[in-house]
Protein backbone atom coordinates (compact mmCIF):
# COMPACT_ATOMS: atom_id res chain seq x y z
CA UNK A 1 0.00 0.00 0.00
CA UNK A 2 0.96 3.59 -1.00
CA UNK A 3 1.36 5.92 1.89
CA UNK A 4 0.00 9.24 1.34
CA UNK A 5 2.83 11.71 1.00
CA UNK A 6 0.30 14.57 2.65
CA UNK A 7 -2.76 14.37 4.59
CA UNK A 8 -5.27 17.56 5.55
CA UNK A 9 -5.92 17.33 9.24
CA UNK A 10 -8.10 19.87 10.52
CA UNK A 11 -7.04 23.38 8.48
CA UNK A 12 -3.49 22.20 8.05
CA UNK A 13 -1.53 20.12 5.82
CA UNK A 14 1.00 17.36 7.27
CA UNK A 15 3.76 16.00 5.20
CA UNK A 16 4.75 12.42 5.96
CA UNK A 17 8.53 11.31 5.60
CA UNK A 18 10.47 8.51 5.51
CA UNK A 19 13.63 8.72 7.47
CA UNK A 20 16.43 6.23 7.95
CA UNK A 21 17.41 7.82 11.54
CA UNK A 22 15.59 9.96 14.32
CA UNK A 23 17.40 13.26 15.85
CA UNK A 24 15.20 12.65 19.27
CA UNK A 25 16.77 13.49 22.48
CA UNK A 26 16.87 10.77 25.13
CA UNK A 27 15.24 8.07 22.87
CA UNK A 28 17.19 5.26 21.66
CA UNK A 29 16.68 5.53 17.74
CA UNK A 30 16.38 1.58 17.46
CA UNK A 31 13.06 1.98 19.83
CA UNK A 32 11.27 4.14 17.39
CA UNK A 33 9.58 3.61 14.57
CA UNK A 34 7.25 7.15 14.12
CA UNK A 35 7.40 10.34 15.23
CA UNK A 36 4.83 13.42 15.41
CA UNK A 37 6.72 17.29 14.69
CA UNK A 38 4.00 19.65 15.57
CA UNK A 39 6.14 22.85 14.87
CA UNK A 40 7.02 21.28 11.53
CA UNK A 41 3.45 19.56 11.00
CA UNK A 42 5.50 16.15 10.10
CA UNK A 43 4.84 12.64 10.41
CA UNK A 44 8.14 10.66 10.22
CA UNK A 45 8.48 6.99 9.56
CA UNK A 46 11.26 4.80 9.89
CA UNK A 47 12.11 3.37 6.10
CA UNK A 48 12.59 -0.16 5.50
CA UNK A 49 9.67 -1.25 8.08
CA UNK A 50 7.35 -4.07 6.75
CA UNK A 51 4.38 -2.56 4.95
CA UNK A 52 1.46 -3.66 7.90
CA UNK A 53 4.03 -1.85 10.39
CA UNK A 54 4.29 0.89 8.66
CA UNK A 55 0.74 1.43 8.48
CA UNK A 56 0.47 0.65 11.73
CA UNK A 57 3.13 3.47 12.69
CA UNK A 58 1.32 5.60 10.47
CA UNK A 59 -1.87 4.89 12.09
CA UNK A 60 -0.37 5.59 15.70
CA UNK A 61 1.28 8.87 14.79
CA UNK A 62 -2.01 10.20 12.88
CA UNK A 63 -3.62 10.12 16.44
CA UNK A 64 -0.69 12.27 17.69
CA UNK A 65 -1.35 14.62 14.54
CA UNK A 66 -4.88 15.01 15.36
CA UNK A 67 -4.38 15.49 18.81
CA UNK A 68 -2.35 18.53 18.04
CA UNK A 69 -4.62 19.76 15.65
CA UNK A 70 -8.06 19.45 17.58
CA UNK A 71 -6.26 20.31 20.73
CA UNK A 72 -7.28 16.93 22.63
CA UNK A 73 -5.23 14.87 24.82
CA UNK A 74 -5.13 10.74 24.14
CA UNK A 75 -3.83 8.50 26.64
CA UNK A 76 -0.50 7.39 24.94
CA UNK A 77 -1.71 3.97 26.19
CA UNK A 78 -4.66 3.61 24.45
CA UNK A 79 -3.04 4.68 21.24
CA UNK A 80 -0.92 1.58 21.60
CA UNK A 81 -4.69 -0.24 22.37
CA UNK A 82 -6.56 0.87 19.65
CA UNK A 83 -2.79 1.44 16.46
CA UNK A 84 -3.78 -1.92 15.60
CA UNK A 85 -7.55 -1.88 15.54
CA UNK A 86 -7.92 0.71 13.29
CA UNK A 87 -5.20 -0.57 11.07
CA UNK A 88 -6.97 -4.07 11.00
CA UNK A 89 -10.14 -1.64 10.10
CA UNK A 90 -8.35 -0.25 7.24
CA UNK A 91 -6.81 -3.49 5.98
CA UNK A 92 -9.87 -4.93 6.33
CA UNK A 93 -12.49 -2.81 4.57
CA UNK A 94 -10.53 -0.25 2.48
CA UNK A 95 -6.83 -1.86 1.69
CA UNK A 96 -7.31 -5.15 1.08
CA UNK A 97 -3.83 -6.46 1.00
CA UNK A 98 -1.25 -4.18 2.37
ZN1 LIG B 1 3.29 7.86 20.35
Amino acid sequence: MRIPRCFLIGDNVWTVKFVRKFNWDGVKDSDLMGLCDPEKQEILIKSGLKPIERLETLVHELFHAIECEYDIKIEHKLIYKIEGLVTKLLVDNFLGKV
